[in-house]
């Protein structure tokens, strides 16, 4: 398999995805804030297609599948505000949810209780230009606080070899319906930011 470098957020030492989740067990600015009591799951995030793109994050359990499309729409994918869709165990939870039918179901559903360790779902951000991620659920950890801890990140491939000082979004979205990107967020521990 194909790893691709980043960082830890925490401590800056550089990562890949072959070798991110064994640094993270030994960092101690990671383990600073996976000595807590909130059970959490540390999620992998990656682009379906690309090795490039990637993070691996913290989640509480009792966050649901609306804050974590929240998340993903803020750190990553949001353009204009097109509706998101995970499916999990052959069931589909969509963002323009309405009633319970034919196999769908309503992101307000909390973490804990359709993830479970190793399990592996897919998440489809716009039907039309679709960007698709891959989530797998590495581990169960504990956090210090409600937040979404943000532990590794991919560098970004499109700005390696430039010299530009020009932003350009490290995100799987860039250059799809002018996406942004969201800078503060890119070097953000945290989510939601702190104000
Ligand atoms: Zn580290
Ligand atoms: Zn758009």
């Amino acid at each position: 398999m194909l790893s691709t470098w980043g960082k830890c957020i925490f401590c800056n030492t550089k990562i890949s995805t072959s070798m991110a989740v064994k640094h993270f067990s030994k960092c101690s600015k990671v383990n600073d804030v996976l000595k807590g009591e909130i059970d959490a799951y540390l999620i992998k995030i990656k682009d379906k297609y690309s090795a490039y793109y990637w993070l691996y994050v913290a989640v509480p359990l009792d966050y649901t599948l609306e804050d974590l499309d929240k998340f993903i729409r803020d750190i990553w994918v949001d353009c204009c505000g097109h509706a998101s869709e995970f499916r999990i165990n052959e069931i589909t939870y969509p963002s323009d949810f309405v009633v319970d039918y034919d196999g769908k179901k309503s992101m307000k559903t909390k973490l804990s209780e359709i993830l479970n360790k190793g399990l592996y779902f897919e998440y489809t951000y716009d039907y039309g230009n679709s960007t698709e991620l891959k989530l797998e659920v590495i581990s169960s950890v504990k956090i210090k606080d409600k937040y979404i801890y943000i532990l590794g990140r991919n560098d970004n491939p499109l700005t390696r070899y430039s010299t530009s000082d020009k932003y350009i979004p490290n995100s799987p979205r860039v250059g799809i319906c002018g996406y942004t990107g969201n800078k503060k967020l890119e070097e953000s521990k945290i989510w939601p930011l702190k104000i």
